[in-house]
């Protein structure tokens, strides 16, 4: 395990913090301070060990001039003041040679918040190509440094791998959470274990697939990921997205015949159309047409599918069954939400999507485990570590209790 904040020395001392504060904002108004709120019990622990406290974070894309006007961080350093009930104070300028006589005389518990890091990126993307000059210059405000942004640890940026090269670094509590979980529910799960698998493009989630095969009991698949399994077998699958790269269709072909026995298939599925937004049938999976398009899966699919979620101890699900931003086609995915609800198991949730997917129809409080990695946490199950928390120093083993 890193070194955990609680085995770092931060009394009175000055603390960088790369916290995930990427929270959906439409005009200037929070939308969901779900990020903000996670943040706490860090921030709360630095407060009380009278740490003078700095935060960085990035927010949204920023490609464009115009894009700054979009994604500044100033309405989170307001809801942040609301939160812990002290000023968080506000540098527009990120590498403001002022800052640190601006840090020299804030009081023990107090916080400055350094405006979007990606505002680096114009012109010359320091943050994303990780600019050592500009970590470096980050790590000279402070004595030590934080990572508490696990959504972020899988980029290489100059906020989230360079600063720790230069002074004493440590995990947060947030991003201790989502590693003792995803070690503890994923990397040595309880079997039978199921993996339920939907979403988009096949190519976002191939290493994900072969990575859990070896490991899972059952994979039930869905959504554009299962369109190309069938393609794969001939089926006629009308205008649905599937890959057309012949490269991931002979790999799939040899999953089909490696794992044939823990691989589940939609028996049915909710279609739309190519000409006709309104068009919206019910279709046997052998019966789809030439300009049909698969948008979600029937009752037939999930009937199967829950006999293998009934057998199983752990489950974890990414990617949506259907487009389920449409809500002609979010049923699969709510009624999957609620076999996995009513399952005595543990439920894990991870990815962007399917983790707001759980919560915007009204699941939230209903797993074991949502993980707010989005990327992050499939590139850890993937890859069984992120260049971000690599870079931080090594504490003890810490033991896993068991639940
Ligand atoms: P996550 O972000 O949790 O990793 P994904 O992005 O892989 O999940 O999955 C969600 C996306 O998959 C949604 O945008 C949804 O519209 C899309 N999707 C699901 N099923 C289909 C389908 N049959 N055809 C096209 N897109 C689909
Ligand atoms: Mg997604």
């Amino acid at each position: 395990m890193k070194l955990r904040i609680e085995n770092m020395d931060v009394k009175n001392k000055t603390v960088i913090v790369r916290c995930d504060y990427n929270v959906p904002i439409y005009n200037g108004k929070i939308l969901d301070d779900t990020k903000i709120v996670a943040s706490l019990e860090t921030i709360q622990y630095l407060i009380k060990n009278n740490c003078k406290i700095i935060i960085l974070s990035h927010m949204g894309k920023v490609k464009t001039e115009e894009d700054k006007l979009y994604n500044t961080l100033e309405p989170v350093a307001k809801r942040l003041k609301e939160l812990v009930g002290r000023e968080v104070y506000f540098s527009r300028e990120i590498l403001d040679p002022e800052l640190p006589k601006r840090i020299e005389i804030m009081l023990p518990g107090d916080l400055l918040m350094l405006e979007n890091t990606r505002f680096l990126d114009i012109p010359n993307q320091l943050e994303s190509r990780c600019d050592l000059q500009v970590s470096s210059f980050f790590a000279s405000l402070a004595d030590v440094f934080v990572m508490d942004a696990f959504a972020s640890s899988h980029r290489n940026h100059a906020s989230v791998v360079g600063i720790a090269k230069y002074i004493p670094s440590c995990i947060g509590f947030s991003v201790e959470r989502e590693l003792i979980s995803i070690d503890k529910f994923l990397q040595n799960p309880e079997h039978p274990f199921s993996v339920i698998m939907g979403g988009g493009k096949i190519e976002d989630k191939l290493e994900l697939i072969s990575t859990l095969l070896p490991k899972c009991d059952y994979l039930l698949l869905a959504g554009g990921i299962a369109n190309s399994f069938l393609k794969v077998l001939n089926f006629n699958i009308g205008a649905s997205l599937a890959t057309e790269k012949e490269k991931t269709l002979e790999t799939l072909k040899q999953i089909l015949l490696t794992y044939r026995e823990k691989l589940m298939l939609p028996l049915d599925a909710l279609v739309g159309s190519t000409y006709d937004e309104h068009y919206a049938r019910y279709k046997k999976i052998d019966e789809i047409g030439d300009n049909e398009v698969i948008k979600d899966v029937g009752v037939r699919t999930l009937e199967k599918y829950k006999t293998a979620i009934k057998k199983s101890k752990t489950i974890f699900l990414n990617g949506t069954m259907g487009v389920y931003e449409d809500i002609r086609f979010s049923n699969g995915t709510k009624e999957l939400l609620n076999i996995l609800k009513n399952q005595n198991a543990i439920t894990v949730v991870g990815g962007g999507d399917s983790v707001s997917a759980v919560k915007n129809l009204g699941f939230k409080d209903d797993f074991t485990y949502l993980s707010v990695g989005g990327g992050a946490t499939l590139e850890y199950l993937t890859k069984g570590h992120l260049v971000g928390i690599d870079a931080i120093m090594d504490g003890e083993e810490i033991e896993i209790l068991d639940v």
